[in-house]
């Protein structure tokens, strides 16, 4: 009840809309229902002969009833469909707004499949639940409360047949398909969710299937996956296309007791003749209203399944405990004070580790892989929030700033590049979308990308790819760069800039590096230990504590970790 309720709200813009589709959806069926009666009358007045006159109110009646059954029918439909794919973008809009601030530290635990599974799958399915869920039911008991008001002119015992057939048909029936189908709709979800986890998830990982040879076991294995969905999609639909049939029988079956009551009731002189096809055909056409109502349960379970899945991505627990203020410390200048870390459960990360980034002023902060580096940059572009210690930017205490604010402070170069499917343009102009021409062409020759775009057939507006795919580490790092001098945010964060590139390529990525760092506040992570040359002081990092700090030559002098380092990079 809660999901349906946390649903109902996020569709309430769309209400007006909704409730328009279901009064279209009642009017095209009570015109069904109205162009029956009149037809039956009019045939069964027509064959005693009357005048033409005697039949006139029953010709408007089929006239009417004809053109207004088509023009409520578009009616509906149009509105229906604007209601629902209003309903979509309102969905997809508050997913996303939802999920940003969850990104990165509280999406880990979540596949990326998982996660586009809910996106397209879950948001998809709860596009439906207007049209298929809520509209359904309104407009049964709509069409009833008409039909009883019709019967109540002729017998009594007419309006308790309908009443019993429509909560046949339209309460027990569905209650016994969703019996049935119990388990078949959250097997069916959480099946085709985790075919498509395991789709993604294969797809990203082709290159690595295809050299361990592991190809043909992935491909049973998808296969099995997809079984299983085909096994349980063919229960669904065999369970309803037997309630399909036993929906028609019912209104059969109380078609041929409508016959039964009526009848003598014309024998007896208690309804006219005329009125007897009428009656019948009247009842039989507002089971319109009532058959989907056996789809309108499953389509139920199936959005409540999904909205929950949605529900349940979107309400983890925030990582940043949200703060108001969007204003900007008033300088770059960070001091990092006794500050201390640990990923839920994982165990201390980092340990009392201060430092001040000075504004103008360079730092680097180098250490063996896992010694706790790019865990520092994620507190300090507020990825994660942090207990104990502190860090302040401008004086101003973090936990005070907007995580929004403290990134557009930094301008950051990272290991991982992310390209956008899109051309080299859009993939620089993303750090900063009115970039004039002249202030893209100087960050692409600081980027020293210049010779690169000239290579590509359109220049820069040569599409890269899926993930750009074509480019090699060297060239997404210097767009990362190019990226980093668009922005032109106070303070440079080189996370790893050259990680996993070959020595040639270091070397002249970080000649790029040297070049853009001159005159601005830079905070340089690396493993590596070229180009610290000109740093102002370096800190050594090692399981998460600052074990040496100073400047490249005190720290040689010292022959502690860092010249040790030093020598085994040299080899
Ligand atoms: P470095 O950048 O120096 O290689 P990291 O900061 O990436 O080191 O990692 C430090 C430690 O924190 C490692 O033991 C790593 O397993 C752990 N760690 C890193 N990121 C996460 C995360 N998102 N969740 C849990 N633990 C993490």
């Amino acid at each position: 009840m809660k999901t349906f309720l946390k649903l109902i709200q996020i569709m309430l813009p769309v209400w007006p809309t909704m409730l328009l589709a279901a009064c279209l959806g009642w009017l095209t069926i009570a015109a069904n229902v109205g162009l029956m009666v009149t037809s039956a009358l009019l045939i069964a007045t027509a064959a005693l002969h009357p005048s033409i006159a005697e039949l006139s109110v029953a010709i408007v009646g089929v006239r009417f009833f004809g053109v207004a059954r088509a023009a409520f029918r578009y009616l509906e439909r149009y509105v229906s469909h604007d209601a629902t794919f209003r309903i979509l973008s309102q969905m997809r809009v508050w997913f996303y707004r939802q999920l940003e601030p969850l990104a990165p530290a509280q999406l880990q635990s979540w596949q990326s499949g998982e996660l586009f599974s809910a996106i397209v799958g879950d948001v998809e399915t709860l596009k439906d639940f207007y049209l298929r869920v809520i509209a359904p039911p309104v407009v049964a008991f709509l069409i009833l409360i008409g039909m009883l008001l019709f019967l109540k002119s002729f017998s009594s015992g007419l309006m308790v047949l309908l009443i019993i057939a429509f909560v046949a048909a339209g309460i027990l029936l569905p209650v016994a398909v969703r019996y049935i189908n119990r388990n078949s709709g959250h097997e069916l979800v959480a099946a085709r969710t985790e075919l498509k986890a395991y789709l993604v998830d294969t797809v990203n990982g082709m290159a690595e299937l295809a050299a361990f040879d592991r190809k043909q076991q992935q491909l049973e294995a998808i296969c099995q996956l997809n079984g299983k969905v085909l096994g349980l999609q063919g229960r669904v639909a065999t369970v309803n296309s037997v309630s399909d049939a036993a929906g028609n029988l019912i209104m059969n079956g109380t078609l041929w007791l409508a016959l039964c009551l009526v009848i003598p009731l014309v024998y007896s002189g208690q309804i006219e003749g005329v009125y007897l096809a009428a009656i019948v055909l009247g009842i039989q056409s507002s089971f319109e209203a009532v058959l989907p109502l056996p789809i309108a349960m499953h389509y139920w379970h199936e959005s409540l399944a999904a909205a929950r899945r949605l529900f349940q991505i979107v309400e983890t627990p925030a990582a940043l405990k949200s703060t108001s203020s969007l204003i900007l410390p008033p300088t770059a200048a960070v001091a990092v004070k006794h500050l201390s870390f640990e990923y839920d459960s994982w165990g201390t990360v980092l340990q009392d580790i201060s430092f001040n980034l000075p504004v103008g002023k360079r730092i680097a902060i180098v250490g063996p892989s896992g010694a706790g580096k790019s865990t520092i940059v994620n507190l300090l572009l507020r990825f994660w929030d942090f207990e104990h210690g502190a860090i302040l930017m401008g004086g101003q205490d973090y936990r005070n700033l907007d995580a929004e604010a403290i990134r557009q402070m930094f301008s950051v170069v990272s290991q991982q590049t992310h390209i956008f499917n899109a051309t080299v343009r859009d993939n620089l102009l993303i750090a900063h979308p009115e970039a004039s021409e002249q202030e893209l062409a100087r960050a692409i020759q600081d980027a020293a990308l210049e010779e690169f775009i000239h290579s590509l057939p359109q220049g820069l507006d040569t599409a890269v790819g899926h993930n750009g795919q074509a480019l090699s580490g060297g060239q997404r790092q210097r767009i990362a760069i190019a990226r980093a001098l668009l922005k032109n945010a106070p303070i440079l964060l080189l996370d790893e800039p050259t990680v996993g590139l070959d020595a040639v390529t270091e070397q002249q990525i970080m000649q790029a590096v040297q070049k853009i760092m001159q005159g601005r506040t830079t905070l340089l992570i690396s493993h590596s230990l070229t180009g610290l040359e000109s740093m102002d002081d370096i800190l050594v990092l090692d399981q998460g504590r600052v074990v040496e700090r100073g400047t490249f030559a005190e720290l040689i002098n010292k022959q502690g970790l860092f010249a040790q380092l030093r020598k085994f990079q040299k080899v």
